[in-house]
């Protein structure tokens, strides 16, 4: 399944199914079925719904098949409205570690946290705050977590995968770099955009087969694939869970190849009019624009 969250001309937030022809109301087709709506309600039900979640039932009804929203009629929200937490993952790609100026690859994951008043959608602006702070882009597979666990053993992290989505790790490297750590940097309001849309895990059999890219303005800038990370999806879970409980709807952020702004020659920071794509293969582009702050 692609899951939305959008928002119809009502104004709610709605959970759909994306389709080519449009967006299906998974709640309305769960009622026509007489399934238990409650779970298909929000991204966040059906998150803690467990196993049962993998029934479609857009796919067992044809009449809310053919009642899609097209996506002009809805506006795209972040999938994950509001996650528990958002771990992201520092130089888990060798280029972009070497890039950095790191004098070797991490020997162990280097965790950090984006708060999640950053999160974005995939129809929102990333704004550039007061004072410029040399804005960045960061082309990022990101896991979302389907299912509570603790000191998760790798050969059974898939099984706390709910699916997979592009994720924009913005950063605004002047106070990433001042700061001696990130979270300022990296947390700032819409600096996490994420989407277009949800794919599920069973749509993906491996998630280090998928070739990832970022483009600023139609410009291609990292150009790289998910199997080069050094920690790969279950080492990461294991080494997060270790220690932190991870819960349905918790983002994992899993490291940037190379080609990002800050390290180009001459660097390459984002400013307002620039549009930035971070595209994975079968998962979908998000698409977002630039603003500046007013003031
Ligand atoms: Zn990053």
């Amino acid at each position: 399944m692609r899951l939305v969250t959008y928002a119809a001309r009502d104004g709610a937030s709605h959970l759909g199914a994306l389709r080519d022809h449009g967006v299906v109301d998974l709640s309305a087709a769960a009622r026509e079925l007489g399934l238990a709506r409650e779970i298909f309600s929000s991204m966040s039900s059906w998150l803690e719904s467990g196993p049962n979640r993998l029934i479609d039932p857009a796919r067992l009804t044809s009449t809310a098949a053919t009642s899609a929203l097209p996506l002009s009629e809805v506006r795209l929200l972040p999938p994950v409205p509001r996650p528990g937490k958002i771990v992201a993952i520092g130089l888990n790609y060798r280029d972009h570690s070497t890039e950095s100026g790191a004098a070797a690859p991490p020997k162990s994951p280097i965790i950090f946290s984006k708060f999640t008043t950053s999160i974005a959608g995939p129809e929102d602006a990333i704004v550039i705050p007061l004072g410029n702070p040399n804005v960045d882009y960061e082309a990022e597979l990101a896991v979302v977590i389907g299912r509570r666990g603790k000191a998760i053993p790798a050969a059974h992290a898939f099984e706390y995968v709910a699916g997979y989505m592009p994720l924009n790790d913005v950063s605004a490297r002047m106070w990433q770099f001042a700061d001696k750590q990130w979270v300022r940097g990296k947390s700032c309001d819409t600096f996490c955009p994420t989407g277009p849309h949800l794919t599920t895990h069973d749509e993906i059999p491996d998630p280090h087969a998928l070739a990832i890219r970022a483009r600023v303005n139609g410009v291609t800038m990292q150009d790289s694939h998910t199997g080069k990370m050094i920690f790969r999806v279950p080492e990461l879970i294991e080494f997060i869970s270790a220690s932190i409980t991870l819960e349905p709807g918790d983002i994992i952020a899993t490291g940037t190849p190379e080609g990002v702004g800050a390290f180009r020659k001459p660097p390459v920071f984002l400013k307002s009019g620039d549009v930035v794509e971070v595209e994975i293969e079968a998962l979908g582009v998000l698409r977002n624009p630039v603003v500046a702050a007013a003031g």
